[in-house]
Protein backbone atom coordinates (compact mmCIF):
# COMPACT_ATOMS: atom_id res chain seq x y z
CA UNK A 1 0.00 0.00 0.00
CA UNK A 2 1.41 3.43 -0.98
CA UNK A 3 1.13 6.52 0.80
CA UNK A 4 -1.26 7.78 -2.10
CA UNK A 5 -3.74 4.53 -1.09
CA UNK A 6 -4.28 5.03 1.99
CA UNK A 7 -7.80 5.15 2.97
CA UNK A 8 -8.77 9.06 3.72
CA UNK A 9 -9.34 9.62 7.45
CA UNK A 10 -10.63 13.09 7.19
CA UNK A 11 -6.95 14.58 6.22
CA UNK A 12 -5.51 12.60 8.69
CA UNK A 13 -3.14 10.26 8.11
CA UNK A 14 -4.06 6.43 8.15
CA UNK A 15 -4.29 5.20 11.31
CA UNK A 16 -3.34 1.59 11.71
CA UNK A 17 -5.05 -0.60 13.83
CA UNK A 18 -3.11 -1.78 17.53
CA UNK A 19 -2.59 -5.11 16.01
CA UNK A 20 -1.28 -4.00 12.89
CA UNK A 21 1.25 -1.47 14.75
CA UNK A 22 2.24 -4.91 16.79
CA UNK A 23 2.53 -6.85 13.62
CA UNK A 24 4.83 -4.10 12.21
CA UNK A 25 7.21 -3.57 15.14
CA UNK A 26 7.80 -7.09 15.80
CA UNK A 27 8.18 -7.31 12.07
CA UNK A 28 11.18 -4.61 12.26
CA UNK A 29 12.39 -6.09 15.13
CA UNK A 30 11.90 -9.87 15.32
CA UNK A 31 13.95 -10.34 18.31
CA UNK A 32 11.94 -8.75 20.43
CA UNK A 33 8.80 -10.64 19.36
CA UNK A 34 8.40 -12.89 22.98
CA UNK A 35 8.68 -9.31 24.62
CA UNK A 36 6.48 -7.08 22.81
CA UNK A 37 3.38 -10.15 22.38
CA UNK A 38 3.60 -10.74 26.76
CA UNK A 39 3.44 -6.43 26.71
CA UNK A 40 0.59 -6.80 24.23
CA UNK A 41 -0.67 -9.55 26.37
CA UNK A 42 -0.48 -7.51 29.42
CA UNK A 43 -1.70 -4.12 28.97
CA UNK A 44 -4.91 -5.84 27.12
CA UNK A 45 -5.13 -7.43 30.45
CA UNK A 46 -5.49 -4.17 32.01
CA UNK A 47 -7.09 -2.39 29.53
CA UNK A 48 -9.04 -4.30 26.59
CA UNK A 49 -9.77 -1.56 24.98
CA UNK A 50 -6.63 0.41 24.95
CA UNK A 51 -5.11 2.47 22.32
CA UNK A 52 -1.52 1.98 20.86
CA UNK A 53 -0.77 4.85 18.71
CA UNK A 54 2.87 4.00 17.32
CA UNK A 55 5.64 1.39 18.70
CA UNK A 56 9.52 1.91 17.77
CA UNK A 57 12.81 1.56 19.13
CA UNK A 58 13.50 4.64 20.89
CA UNK A 59 17.16 5.00 22.21
CA UNK A 60 17.93 1.73 21.70
CA UNK A 61 14.90 0.49 24.01
CA UNK A 62 10.63 -0.83 23.07
CA UNK A 63 8.84 2.61 23.32
CA UNK A 64 4.95 2.01 23.20
CA UNK A 65 3.12 5.11 22.50
CA UNK A 66 -0.47 3.77 24.37
CA UNK A 67 -3.28 5.22 26.04
CA UNK A 68 -4.85 3.14 29.05
CA UNK A 69 -9.17 3.25 28.39
CA UNK A 70 -10.89 2.63 31.50
CA UNK A 71 -13.22 -0.56 31.39
CA UNK A 72 -16.87 0.80 31.24
CA UNK A 73 -18.09 -0.61 34.73
CA UNK A 74 -14.11 0.15 36.83
CA UNK A 75 -14.40 2.26 39.42
CA UNK A 76 -12.09 5.32 39.84
CA UNK A 77 -10.38 3.56 42.38
CA UNK A 78 -9.42 0.28 40.43
CA UNK A 79 -8.77 2.93 37.16
CA UNK A 80 -6.13 4.64 38.82
CA UNK A 81 -4.17 2.03 39.99
CA UNK A 82 -4.72 -0.24 36.19
CA UNK A 83 -3.55 2.85 35.21
CA UNK A 84 -0.36 3.10 37.02
CA UNK A 85 0.64 -0.85 36.20
CA UNK A 86 0.02 0.33 32.67
CA UNK A 87 2.44 2.68 32.49
CA UNK A 88 4.62 0.80 34.70
CA UNK A 89 4.50 -2.19 32.73
CA UNK A 90 5.45 0.04 29.50
CA UNK A 91 8.32 1.27 31.75
CA UNK A 92 9.44 -1.76 32.73
CA UNK A 93 9.45 -3.51 29.42
CA UNK A 94 11.30 -0.73 27.61
CA UNK A 95 13.96 -0.98 29.98
CA UNK A 96 13.99 -5.01 29.70
CA UNK A 97 14.42 -4.46 26.06
CA UNK A 98 17.82 -3.03 26.54
CA UNK A 99 18.81 -6.78 27.62
CA UNK A 100 17.72 -8.79 24.21
CA UNK A 101 18.90 -8.93 20.66
CA UNK A 102 16.57 -6.95 18.54
CA UNK A 103 17.45 -9.64 15.62
CA UNK A 104 17.28 -13.15 17.64
CA UNK A 105 16.11 -12.28 21.12
CA UNK A 106 19.31 -13.65 23.07
CA UNK A 107 21.00 -11.79 25.53
CA UNK A 108 22.56 -8.52 24.14
CA UNK A 109 23.87 -4.87 24.98
CA UNK A 110 23.43 -1.22 23.55
CA UNK A 111 25.53 -0.83 20.84
CA UNK A 112 26.27 3.19 19.78
CA UNK A 113 23.35 3.64 22.31
CA UNK A 114 20.84 2.74 18.97
CA UNK A 115 20.51 -0.35 18.86
CA UNK A 116 20.44 -3.57 20.94
CA UNK A 117 22.63 -6.60 19.43
CA UNK A 118 23.93 -10.18 21.16
CA UNK A 119 27.93 -11.46 20.65
CA UNK A 120 26.99 -13.15 17.63
CA UNK A 121 25.27 -9.84 15.70
CA UNK A 122 27.01 -7.42 16.43
ZN1 LIG B 1 21.34 -11.82 18.19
Amino acid sequence: MTYFDMPDQGGQLYQPSREEVVEQIVSELPGWQEIIHELHRHLLYLSPNYDLFFASSRHGGLRFYANYVPRDDETIESARVAHQIFARLIDETELRSLHHCTRCGERGSLRDDKVVLCEGHS
